[in-house]
């Protein structure tokens, strides 16, 4: 079981070593990469995900700056302060935490972030680049993906590549990585008519519906490799124990912490019949993290003309 297990924690903990050796070549040139996040509101998830984004910066020696505003700061105080970072020539990088609030216009504010410090990929010049085949600042967790695909040397040329999940932050951009690796690519979304049909087709299946265990053995074809972008955590005993049976290391987990995380694969039944397979936790998460810190140094890198 575990030679067919997609290690997304020692991957990312690899591509980290990478970053931080490409952090110290800029450290001898006087520059230290500068990632600063926003955060409207108080989402105990996202400020959980923004301290994890601060701390993964402090360890490679990288600088970060949180900007913490509250839910009810408005529109025009968000785009305020993502001009003061675009002209501060210090920040490097510039993410906003989504979701944003009811009643912000989301795409307002990421199409004001300066494309060269968009780590997140999100402006629509970036996803234009991406789409023309000349990434500059790739979404983080599509990219991840990919990474994963390459350093597991896992063949992406002319096979059958099937997405579940349209968005614009995953299911888009990796259709277009993909496609450009030479895959075959189908995305799926929730009114593709029989679903087990055409993800029974694929040679890679990517699951990132938000739903959890929507991915059963019926939508997996023999042989295939299975990826799981959706994180839920699950606080009810008996959906571990239906999802789990038999697991006593989830379940001791979930007893001490009062929930577990899971994906939108059924794991469990679906492994036996996948040639490979991200876990959750532990598989894309940690890629998506560290390739935020990637792109940062890329767009330090970028910004000053320096070969990234
Ligand atoms: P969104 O909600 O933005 O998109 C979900 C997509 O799945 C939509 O395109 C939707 O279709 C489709 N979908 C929903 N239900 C079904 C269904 N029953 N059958 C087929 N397609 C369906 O989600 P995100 O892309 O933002 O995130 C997806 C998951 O990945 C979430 O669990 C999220 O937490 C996780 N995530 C994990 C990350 C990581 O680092 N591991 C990073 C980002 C997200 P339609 O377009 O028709 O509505």
């Amino acid at each position: 079981m575990n030679e067919k297990l997609l290690d997304g924690k020692r991957l990312a903990a690899e591509i980290r070593g990478e970053v931080g050796e490409r952090v110290a070549g800029l450290a001898a040139r006087g520059i230290v990469p500068r990632l600063d996040v926003i955060l409207v509101g108080d989402d105990p998830a996202s400020r959980v995900y923004v301290g994890a984004k601060a701390r993964a910066c402090e360890k490679l020696g990288m600088a970060s700056g949180t900007h913490r505003l509250e839910a009810g700061a408005g529109q025009a105080a968000v785009e305020r302060l993502v001009d003061d970072l675009n002209a501060d020539p210090g920040v490097d990088g510039i993410l906003v935490q989504l979701p944003l609030p009811d009643g912000y216009d989301t795409h307002a504010v990421l199409d004001r972030i300066d494309p060269a410090k968009d780590v997140d990929g999100f402006h629509p010049l970036n996803v234009g680049l991406l789409q023309q085949g000349r990434p500059a600042l790739v979404a983080c967790t599509p990219a991840g993906i990919m990474e994963l695909l390459r350093r597991e040397k896992i063949p992406v040329e002319g096979r059958r590549a099937v997405i579940v999940g349209r968005s614009d932050i995953v299911g888009k951009p990796l259709a277009m990585l993909l496609l450009h690796a030479h895959a075959t690519v189908t995305l799926c979304h929730s009114r593709t008519r029989d679903l087990a049909a055409v993800t029974g087709q694929a040679d890679i299946l990517v699951a990132a519906a938000g739903k959890l265990a929507l991915i059963g053995p019926e939508h997996v074809k023999p042989g295939a490799v299975v990826i799981d972008v959706g994180i839920h955590r699950i606080t009810e005993r008996e959906t571990v124990e239906r999802l789990f049976p038999g697991d006593e290391a989830r379940m001791a987990r979930f007893e001490a912490k009062g929930s577990v995380l899971a994906g939108d694969v059924d794991f469990v039944r679906v492994a036996p019949l996948a040639s490979r397979i991200t876990p959750v936790p532990g598989g894309v998460g940690p890629l998506t993290i560290a390739m935020l810190m990637a792109n940062t140094v890329r767009a330090a890198s970028l910004r000053r003309g320096i070969e990234a």
